[in-house]
């Protein structure tokens, strides 16, 4: 869920301290919370490696949308200029190729759906190296992650139980298609070894940037208005929202290191009070790759160094076309229309109008090609009453419609999307 109509005080807050950090960093070297600093000397090998063209697009078209600070990232016909450190006036000289001739291959670890050999018949999948990541953690955490609500006594709704249920009937079924499958988590629990009450000193750090020099402890529940200005909402949200996902991206790019992963979420819009939540009658589909940073994100070192990593890897070559066809077949399945974002942090990419670019931590430091699902609007009245129907075979008159259960059309809709690229694209020359 990405809370499409997110409460203008979060955000109001967040861009406040995503400001105040880079102003808190700076000096030393600055980078955002929890990140790495980053090894830029590793970009020595993707030394012409690409056309000032392609570089040129995808950093306009893709990463950079909304423009990006020459003293960051300064390009001519010969190379880029990339700012190590503003303040130091260090800098990384990128040589481009002269042509795509003479372009040496980008480095990277995992292998397009071109390098991959003639596929078996019926398994289409062969030797596909596949990652889900079942958005957030569910069980006991579900209300913590804020990703948890509750119509009277029925059946909570709970976004990562849902997401790991979906992965775990997607496993067999790619595995049936010869893909080699591992999930990044595969129960109700982080894989952080942190918990919020090791975020402490980051939270106030950036509590302090907001102007609070002395913060609350702690907030009422959900609906505090003024939840955003305590030390524990900032801890669980380190926790859950940074600390979690920078662990997974460990799994992912150290121990998998998977030709793909796939990003399970269900989205929502704002339900307010989680306890008595408001339901919606609109429902949507739509799905991410990693783009359309802003100025203030590309401000972080780490996080701008994140974003040329991506960009060199190319790794938007081979996501794009794979969200698109797992998109439409996405759409075929649950018939619901493309999500129309009314926030400026994205770009829409492709041309089945379901695709949007956008920075977010997992499809930014996973290091392979991501994709990223938001199928269905979890309060809105019809996805509701299939969630209370759970998982079934067959068809169910579910709220005077006959409907699949919801999670075997997630699953089916994925498989299908990752059929139709793969049985497409394998062995396809590309550029
Ligand atoms: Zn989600």
């Amino acid at each position: 869920m990405l809370l499409l109509r997110v409460p203008c005080r979060k955000i109001t807050f967040h861009a406040l301290a995503v400001v105040a950090v880079t102003q808190f960093a700076l000096g030393a070297s600055n980078i955002s919370p929890l990140g790495k600093r980053p090894e830029w000397s590793s970009l020595k090998q993707y030394q012409e490696t690409i056309t000032h063209d392609e570089f040129a697009r995808l950093l306009q078209n893709i990463y950079c949308p909304r423009g990006v600070d020459a003293e960051l990232i300064l390009i001519d016909s010969e190379g880029a200029r990339l700012t190590i450190d503003r303040e130091e006036k260090s800098y990384f000289n990128l040589r481009f190729a002269r042509d795509e001739q003479s372009q040496k291959p980008a480095p990277r670890s995992w292998r397009p759906a071109t390098a991959l050999p003639t596929a078996p018949k019926n398994l289409d999948l062969a030797g596909i190296k596949v990652a889900i990541d079942p958005g957030h953690i569910g069980g006991r955490w579900a209300q913590m992650e804020e990703r948890w609500f509750q119509v009277g006594d029925s059946k909570p709704v709970q976004e990562g139980d849902m997401t790991l249920r979906v992965a775990k009937l997607l496993v067999p079924k790619l595995r049936r298609l010869g893909a080699k499958v591992s999930l990044v988590r595969d129960k109700a629990e982080p894989v952080t070894p942190k918990r919020p009450a090791d975020m402490t000193e980051v939270a106030k750090q950036i509590l302090l940037r907001g102007g609070e020099a002395t913060p609350r402890e702690d907030f009422s529940g959900p609906t505090d208005p003024e939840k955003e200005h305590t030390i524990r909402w900032q801890d669980e949200l380190l926790f859950y929202r940074n600390s979690e996902i920078r662990a997974r991206a460990e799994i992912v790019n150290a121990q998998l290191r998977p030709d793909i992963t796939l990003c399970l979420h269900f989205n929502a819009e704002a339900w307010d009070d989680p306890r008595s939540p408001r339901l919606t009658d609109h429902n949507h589909l739509h799905l991410l790759v990693n783009g359309s940073y802003s100025q203030a994100e590309l401000e972080y070192d780490d996080v701008r160094f994140e974003m040329l990593q991506r960009l060199l890897s190319r790794a938007h070559q081979e996501e794009l076309p794979l969200a698109e066809s797992s998109a439409a077949a996405m759409a075929r399945r649950t018939e619901l229309p493309p999500y129309e974002y009314t926030t400026e942090n994205v770009i829409k990419v492709g041309a089945t109008g379901y695709v949007y670019g956008r920075n977010l931590i997992a499809n930014r430091l996973f290091q392979c090609p991501v994709v990223y699902y938001e199928p269905y609007v979890m309060n809105s009245d019809e996805v509701f009453w299939r969630i209370q129907e759970g998982d079934y075979e067959g068809i169910r008159n579910v709220n005077g419609t006959d409907r699949p259960s919801i999670y075997r059309e997630y699953a089916d809709g994925v498989v299908h999307g990752l059929l139709d690229y793969y049985r497409a694209a394998r062995n396809k020359p590309r550029r």
